[in-house]
């Protein structure tokens, strides 16, 4: 669930989370932080199926890391899709190789049962 803020987007903060808001967004930080996307995204956090898809200089998908720990195909299938990957504070990003970001959304929903809470461009 999103605000009803149509400007509203996703980036990547300062310490490689997502952070929430619009208006400008410099050096990880919005002008105009939505608390609303921040409370909704915390809370999806804590179900380890979900994923996320962001956009920033190219695709990111995260992924919780129980998550990876318990299929460790699914870690596989992401790092063959991915320029590089990094973890943090329970969560690993993936950063994609742009042509492939639909197909990996399809698969983490259809091969593995994830489920899309996010999205933005
Ligand atoms: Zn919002």
């Amino acid at each position: 669930m999103k605000c009803n803020n149509k400007d509203c987007s996703a980036s990547t903060g300062i310490d490689g989370e997502l952070t929430f808001g619009w208006g400008e967004f410099f050096d990880g930080y919005w002008e105009h932080p939505c608390k609303i996307c921040e409370e909704n995204y915390l809370a999806r956090q804590n179900d380890p199926n979900n994923f996320t898809l962001s956009y920033k200089n190219g695709w990111q998908c995260f992924v919780a890391l129980s998550h990876l720990e318990k299929h460790f195909d699914l870690f596989s299938y992401l790092k063959n899709e991915s320029i590089t990957n990094v973890g943090n504070k329970g969560y690993m990003m993936f950063i994609l190789r742009n042509k492939y970001e639909h197909s990996v959304e399809d698969t983490l929903i259809h091969k593995f049962g994830m489920r899309h809470v996010w999205r933005n461009i």
